[in-house]
This record gives C-alpha cells, structure tokens and sequence, in this order.
C-alpha cells in the first residue's frame, strides 16, 4: 500500500501497481443481442431473447459486477427484456436501440441427439451495420469478453479499451472460413480463446484436439478452451491440460447458448476472484460448466433466469464429486 512519511505520501511500486489496478473494474461484454427461434425435439420457442452477449452477460452476472453490455437492438425488442437484463444488473449503456431497425434474428432447428443443429435463418437486420461503440465509462473494464462477432470489430473494442486484465473471445465457422486474416490478427490480441472441437479443427486443419489446441496458442492467445458439447471441455495453456467433465444432464431441452453461457461463467468467475493463476483457471471452467448446464435444462435464456449463488455452489461441488477418485 501507499504510505506516508512525515506527511508525505512514498509512492512505492507496489503503491503504484495497485492503485492502476483498482481503476480497471467491470466486465465489458461486446456482441450480438438476438431474437432467437429455437426448435428441438421437446419444443419450441418464437422470438426468444437470445444473442452472444446476452447469455455472457447473464451467466457472468452471478459472480462479477459491473457488467457492461455493448450491443445493438431494434425497435421490436421489448422492454421486458431490457427490464429482466437491468434487474440482472447488467449496465445497458452501450446497448444501442436503431429506432427504424428490427432486432438480429437467428432460427435455428436441433437434431434428435441435440449435439447438431441447422441454422434455418439468419436475420442480421441492425446488426449488419453494428458498430460497438464503447462507452465512455466502460473504458476502464478490467475484463472483456468478446462474443462470436466480425474479428474486425473484436479488434476494434480493444484498440479503444485501455489495457484490460484478460480479454476472452470467441468465434465461429463462418469467420474462420471467410475472414481468416483478421481473425489471425485478432487472434494476437486475444487471451483466451473458446471454441468448440468443429471449430477447432477448422482453424488449425488438425484433428487431434490438443496438438489443435497447441497450434492456436501458437496463433496468439496463452489459454485456449475448446468445448465438446456433452463430452466437457478442455482447457490447455503451454504448461497445463485440464479436462472438466460435461454435467450429466437427464433433461436437455435447448442446447442454444450452453458456449455463451460457459463464456460467461468462466470469466464471471475470474473477474470476481481476480485471480489468473492454473488452478483458479480450472475453477473458472467448472463454474462455465455449470453456467453452460444450467442453461441448457431450459428454452433461451430461462434456465439462468433465475439461478442463486447457492445453487449454482451446489452444482458446482457435484461437479467435484463426479471426477473425484481415491488413489486406492
Ligand atoms: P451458441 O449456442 O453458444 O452457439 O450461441 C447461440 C446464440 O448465438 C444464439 O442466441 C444466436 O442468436 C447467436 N448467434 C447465432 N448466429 C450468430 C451470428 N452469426 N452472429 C452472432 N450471434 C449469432
């Protein structure tokens, strides 16, 4: 800490260290805010809310605040969903309303087995011209975690965010195959990236999904995750591989968002702890895992509407148990 000496404040190192440390606070999530029309075998669900960026900002609400939502919506999005994010706490600041736009839509139709699904639709609408402007007291976020969007754009929120702690992206197929250089750019500046095995694969043209995984850290990021659905997610950095189990679930009934989710969890957990060590690290996917589990168990957003830390505690120790073995 700072300390005085014969009235004079002695800026130490240390001094100096925390006192930058304490003006980075909050978790800045940038991506798409969706009307989501979701079929599986067990039902379906019309306009729903959906998007990247609300399922991170929602998962990672139980764990971390402020949390700072850059988006863009229409004029059809309802003010019940602006009402549910801000009882979440969730600072709509950057969340743009385009008075004569409609709200991104995505349609999309899961198989028997919930591992697949076809996109029947994309309606990009206001979220083709999307342009997260980041607001002014957003700057000094501490974490951001950026939502499957255009790489470009990925990169733009960081060139105007000073210096965060940990910066976690995502991606998918569509960028991988179409905008591979600015991806590769973007890649630089990324911390983390999470991905699922397809995409994995894709990026690196490398079955094996740790040598994939070690191409990628070689691509930029220090931790890479690669998640693979109900088979759990592998976490790998140059020096660790940590393998976390998926829950097993008895009752699936809308897979859309379980990544975001896990997104969300994973750096809600690191932004609470403020803590990057390896274990801590393992923690943070055992809590995007749950996330991601209690997600799925119902349509949209509804299975993380309304979790409480407590159950979300209770989970997370089973997940302990269900890896947990004796020597002998
Ligand atoms: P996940 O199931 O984790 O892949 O996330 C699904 C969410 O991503 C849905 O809520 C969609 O609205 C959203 N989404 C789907 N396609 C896109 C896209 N091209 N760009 C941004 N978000 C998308």
């Amino acid at each position: 800490m700072c300390r005085e000496e014969a009235g004079v404040m002695v800026l130490t190192y240390n001094c100096i260290r925390s006192s930058v440390k304490e003006l980075r606070v909050g978790l800045l999530v940038v991506g798409s805010v969706a009307l989501d029309s979701v079929e599986t075998p067990f039902g379906r669900v019309t306009d729903a809310l959906g998007g990247s960026a609300v399922y991170i900002s929602v998962a990672a609400s139980y764990f971390t605040a402020p949390i700072r939502l850059v988006g863009v919506v229409g004029n059809d999005f309802s003010r019940s969903h602006i009402a549910f994010l801000e009882d979440r706490h969730i600072d709509l600041d950057g969340l743009q309303v385009v008075k004569d736009g409609k709200t991104f839509r995505w349609g999309g139709r899961y198989h028997y087995d919930l591992n697949s699904r076809d996109t029947l639709y994309t309606e990009l609408n206001v979220f083709e011209k999307f342009d997260p402007v980041i607001p002014k007291g957003y700057l000094n976020s501490a974490y951001v975690c950026l939502g499957n969007i255009d790489p470009l754009l990925q990169r733009r929120v960081l060139e105007r965010v000073s210096k965060p702690r940990l910066v976690v992206g995502d991606t998918m197929n569509y960028w991988i195959q179409h905008r591979p250089k600015d991806l590769a750019e973007t890649l630089k500046v990324m911390d983390v990236l999470i991905v699922n095995d397809a995409e994995a694969r894709l990026l690196t043209q490398e079955p094996n999904l740790i040598k994939s995984a070690k191409r990628m850290i070689e691509m930029g990021p220090s931790i890479v995750i690669i998640k693979k659905g109900e088979h759990g997610a592998l976490l790998v950095t140059r020096d660790t591989i940590f393998s976390a189990p998926a829950y097993p679930l008895e009752n699936i009934y809308d897979p859309t968002g379980a990544g975001d989710a896990f997104a969300g969890g994973f750096i809600g957990w690191l932004a609470r702890t403020d803590e990057l060590s390896p274990e801590n690290l393992k923690r943070a996917v055992i809590y995007g895992s749950t996330l991601a589990s209690f997600c799925v168990e119902q349509f949209s957003v509804d299975g993380i509407r309304d979790l409480t830390y407590l159950k979300i505690q209770d989970r997370y120790r089973s997940f302990m148990e269900l890896s947990r073995f004796d020597e002998r």
